[in-house]
């Protein structure tokens, strides 16, 4: 590890980022034999891009517990007993994939990912990932059984600190240098492809050359200037979910010597949010300001009106385009209310400390309590909403029970309950952005495309700043596995072109035993 401030002039592979990502495609390029130094630009202790604010939920193909099982093989008979798991097929994937992008994903890129993300899994578990059951936010106990809904059923262990600490170790242990507080701002490239990086560390530049390089440092989402260029006005007033150092420099460094833009560049995932959560993440806090549990929930704006379907699916297909939703409103927030019914079901980032929240045992008084909103319209909406309810179907979470409202516009399509039982509690969300979608093209290898769509020699792309995968919308989980696979896939086509540049052979004489 490398943090005198001193960088190698030289290495068979440099990769960019030091979020999943980019361990998943150093920790590839090593294992085909490359030399590998990782450029972190965060100081060691804000390391890990957002893959370390994530909760750990990765979306991977499993055709029963025997997959499971394989991934983890701690489960024990009892927590398998008390569990359905149901499956999560390929077919299931591409579908989801399919249906929340309106079909505008790249079938070559979706198909990599659908395919490659079972086995992907146990390669990262051989590197000493530990995975474990989402039971606390993806199956509710019904009877004494928990069931999957939502195609999620594994998170990492220790959740996104946890992930990127347990890479941290495989890569230290692979040998694999890390610079930490090492900006790349631009590639070296010629007419024979990229040659290597300028990079900025503790104030000064660096040329660093390199047999290929990986870029693997995020979207532009923590970008203000950027967020209102692309994403359109009033996305500069978003709160960031995670780190504050993913500005869009990978994505800016290849456009600049030809990479071509791809995917969707206005859309980006963005989710209901702390309405005073801080302006980047907390690393204190991780994802502890979302507030998911709004399909139990009803959300009021500023008019004291409904303003979306909060049932229309659940949550993991729903939740990453609603952030949009609220940043349209007046004022950019919402508030989301819930009655005793469902406190039980509201997760567990509802019950923190730092939380915008009031609580009412009169509906009167708590619509008096939310901050910004007219009271009367909101009491009215509530009441309009309560004799709404198709109380003739049985709730249930773990479905898509249809007990929805009638004659109500806009609808809410499932889990609908009358707000009616003391204490009241409402909690204040506004748009915090996770991840833009736009960025550069990368083929079924992980290289860059250039405007001619010809491969750019020497560079490869792998996480966020891919564009292409997700449009509109997105299925939870899918973020952490899109990194891992094209990380891994373009860390070993990188080492793969390297190990082939005369300059990188003779490295590795004078490096390995
Ligand atoms: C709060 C939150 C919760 C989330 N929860 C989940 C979840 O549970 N499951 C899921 O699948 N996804 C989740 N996501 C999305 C997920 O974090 C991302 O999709 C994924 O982690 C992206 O990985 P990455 O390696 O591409 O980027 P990152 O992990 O963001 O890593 C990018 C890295 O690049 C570095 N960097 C930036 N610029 C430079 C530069 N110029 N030079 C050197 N380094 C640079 C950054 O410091 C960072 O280390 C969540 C995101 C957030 C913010």
């Amino acid at each position: 590890m490398m943090n005198d401030g001193s960088l190698p002039d030289w290495a068979d592979i440099v990769v960019v980022g030091g979020g999943n990502a980019a361990f998943c495609a150093a920790l590839a390029a090593r294992e085909s034999g490359a030399s590998v130094l990782m450029l972190e630009r965060a100081p060691q202790a804000e390391a890990g891009g957002n893959s370390r604010f994530t909760a750990g939920a990765i979306r991977c193909v499993y055709d029963g517990v025997a997959d499971l099982q394989r991934l983890m093989p701690e489960l024990t008979e009892a927590e398998i007993a008390k569990t359905d798991f149901g499956t999560y097929r390929q077919e299931q994937y591409f579908d989801d994939m399919g249906t929340v992008t309106e079909y505008r994903c790249d079938p070559d890129l979706v198909e990599i990912l659908v395919i490659r993300s079972r086995e992907t899994l146990l390669w990262m578990r051989s590197k000493g990932v530990r995975f474990q059951p989402m039971w606390g936010q993806q199956a509710f106990e019904v009877d004494g059984r928990f069931t999957f809904w939502g195609g999620l059923a594994i998170e990492t262990m220790g959740g996104g600190p946890g992930l990127v600490d347990a890479l941290s170790a495989a890569a230290l242990k692979a040998g694999i240098d890390i610079s930490y507080g090492a900006r790349a701002v631009s590639l070296i490239a010629d007419e024979s492809g990229v040659q290597g990086l300028r990079v900025k560390r503790a104030g000064r530049g660096h040329n660093v050359r390199a047999g290929a390089v990986v870029l693997a440092c995020g979207g532009f989402e923590a970008n203000h200037e950027w967020r209102a260029r692309y994403l359109g006005p009033g996305w500069d007033l978003a709160k960031v979910r995670g780190t504050r150092f993913n500005t869009g420099d990978g994505i800016r460094m290849a456009l600049e010597i030809g990479a071509a833009p791809y995917g969707h560049w206005s859309g980006c995932h963005a989710v209901g949010w702390d309405r005073n959560a801080p302006e980047f993440g907390d690393l204190a806090v991780g994802d502890g300001f979302q507030k998911h549990s709004y399909p139990f929930a009803i959300m009021i704006n500023a008019d004291g009106e409904r303003f979306v379907d909060e049932g229309a699916d659940f949550r993991n297909y729903t939740y990453a385009k609603y952030g949009a939703v609220i940043l349209r409103q007046p004022g950019q927030f919402a508030w989301q209310i819930f009655d005793a019914k469902v406190s039980h079901l509201l997760r567990d980032e509802y019950r923190i400390r730092q939380v915008t929240k009031v609580a009412a045992d009169t509906l009167e008084e708590l619509v008096q309590n939310l901050a910004g909103v007219k009271a009367d319209r909101a009491l009215e909406t509530i009441k309009a909403f309560n004799a709404a309810v198709r109380l003739d179907i049985p709730f249930d979470p773990n479905i898509k029970d249809g007990r929805g409202t009638e004659g109500l516009a806009p609808a809410k399509s499932n889990w609908a309950n009358t707000i009616d039982q003391p204490p009241f509690e409402a909690f204040a969300v506004t748009c915090g952005v996770t991840f833009t979608f736009g960025g550069l093209r990368i083929d079924t290898t992980g290289q860059v495309l250039d405007t001619d769509l010809e491969p750019m020699t020497g560079l490869y792309g792998a996480g966020e700043l891919v564009g292409g995968l997700f449009y509109s919308n997105y299925p939870g989980g899918a973020g952490l596995m899109s990194g891992s696979v094209f990380g891994r896939l373009s860390g070993t086509s990188a080492a793969a072109h390297a190990i082939s540049v005369p300059g990188a052979m003779m490295e590795k004489l004078i490096d390995l035993p």
